[in-house]
């Protein structure tokens, strides 16, 4: 069978490609794709070490005159992301991936590539393999294992295994870009005690909703100032608690890495306030069409009769502090960067209130590139919640990546990358977790940087590599190796 790779520029990275997709790779079912590293760097009498959770780590001594350079960090994970079209039998435990050729890309049949990071590690494999005299610093070439289901391989990660200071991180999808920075996170869970009270005999009930938002994630997606359903319906509750309405219950949003696309609220309306609840939520309702109408075309926000009499309803105290909180919470872009320009540096998601163990749990997730900024966003919630009555507990923190325009191994990689693409390289960094984050923290004193060749539609079946991007992505990789060689 002829391979979809034959041919292909540079072999040696693409018949590791080849080979790597023999072998199934699911995030956290890693085995065997390890056992297969394992076997690599044996036969090939390279050091490895491998710790607790999986990561393994390969070296290869500097060569071609970069003997004494200093070591350099390769990196890039092992599993995949496994999704297939629904007409296909594919088992990504068992099957290999079937490579194809689409003119200038390669693509898989039906499921996804794992291009997204087998290009990376295929890479690291080929430059482990290269000839003793290539001109190459040590390499100390680490594989980590569950990146795609949280990172969890970067975060397990035993930081002795890695002896160099300089890290190229082989996970950026797009060629022409350099990724410097991305953001760390931490949860705030915000649990406020309520009281409730026997519903007002004569008072009639509604569900208020909001719904049909777009959501989308609350890093990446969070500059575009997408509606939070939790925002919208806590200010359409405004005007209506000023008419003596009395809230039953509101539960809305789910993952905390979700921007809420609805909430529903159950009230109690006083009978002679019903005429003007009606118009103040059709007011209000006109000017959220005003703020989001142009982005959010599916919103709609209603108010409906309920069949069913609830017995109670929120404390008067309860529901003037659950609606403060929901009213104070921060939602969206907090500060832009000023060392990259339409970068968001810091953010809070106001992700979901539910009614939890007679308490109200309010979940905030915020997101921030520096460490100080997602601490003090963070502060600033829980002063918010106190005011409240609420008590916050902080969850889930994983460190950022700072972007550090001066770094060493940046302003190298930049100036090859120019003299390549006869054009300056993006320079930019992302609103959500990476491994370089988790890895910079605990290597400390680590100079980062990430790219790579184009690949689009990863995490789906369309993902697919642009053939050419590879080819120069190797020689752009092999030039700034050959600086660092003499540093
Ligand atoms: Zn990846």
């Amino acid at each position: 069978m002829a391979s979809a790779v034959s041919g292909l520029e540079p072999s040696a990275l693409w018949n590791n490609f080849a080979a790597l997709s023999l072998i199934p790779r699911p995030s956290k079912q890693e085995e065997q794709v390890l056992a297969w590293l394992q076997e690599f760097a044996t036969s090939r009498e390279l050091e490895w070490q491998q710790d607790e959770t999986g990561n393994i780590v390969m070296r290869r001594p500097g060569s071609g005159g970069g003997e004494s350079a200093p070591m350099v960090v390769i990196q890039s994970h092992v599993d995949m992301v496994c999704e297939k079209n629904s007409d296909v039998e594919h088992d990504f435990t068992s099957d290999p991936i079937s490579l194809l050729r689409d003119g200038e890309w390669l693509t898989a049949d039906g499921t996804t590539l794992g291009a997204d990071n087998g290009i990376g590690v295929a890479t690291a494999l080929a430059l482990l393999e290269m000839k003793e005299d290539a001109k190459l610093p040590p390499l100390e070439c680490l594989f980590t294992v569950d990146e795609e289901t949280g990172l969890t391989g970067a975060f397990a990660l035993d930081a002795a295994l890695l002896q160099g200071r300089t890290m190229l991180n082989l996970d950026t999808e797009e060629w022409g870009a350099i990724c410097i920075g991305c953001a760390g996170g931490g949860d705030s869970q915000i649990s406020l005690p309520v009281s409730y009270e026997g519903a007002p005999s004569d008072f009639l009930s509604f569900q208020l909703a909001v719904e049909g938002l777009k959501g989308g994630h609350s890093g990446v997606d969070i500059h575009e100032y997408r509606a939070n359903a939790i925002v919208l319906l806590a200010s359409v509750l405004v005007p209506l608690a000023e008419m003596g309405t009395r809230i039953v219950s509101v539960q809305g949003g789910d993952k905390t890495n979700a921007i809420p696309r609805e909430v529903f609220a159950t009230l109690l309306l006083p009978p002679e306030a019903m005429a003007d609840a009606q118009i103040a939520v059709a007011e209000r309702t006109e000017s959220l069409r005003r703020e989001y109408g142009t982005l959010e075309k599916g919103m709609r926000v209603s108010l409906m009769g309920l069949e069913d009499a609830p017995p109670e309803c929120l404390s008067a105290k309860a529901q003037g502090n659950l609606l403060g909180l929901l009213r104070t919470l921060p939602h969206g872009a907090l500060k832009y960067s000023h060392t990259i320009p339409g970068l968001v540096e810091t953010s809070n998601n106001l992700a979901s209130v539910a009614p939890v163990d007679g308490n109200y749990l309010v979940v905030c997730s915020s997101r921030s590139s520096i460490m100080e900024a997602l601490e003090d966003i963070r502060l600033r919630i829980a002063s918010m919640a106190k005011m409240c009555d609420a008590i916050t507990t902080r969850t889930g923190t994983y460190p950022g990546w700072q972007p550090n325009p001066d770094s060493p191994v940046l302003k190298r990689l930049k100036r090859i990358y120019a003299a390549q693409l006869g054009e300056e390289p993006e320079v930019g960094a992302i609103h959500a977790g990476l491994e370089c984050g988790v890895i910079g923290e605990r290597a400390p004193g680590m100079d980062m940087v990430s790219f790579g060749p184009t690949i689009t539609g990863a995490h789906s079946p369309d993902e697919r590599v642009e053939i050419s991007s590879v080819e120069k992505f190797w020689d752009l990789l092999l030039e700034l190796l050959a600086e660092l060689a003499e540093a």
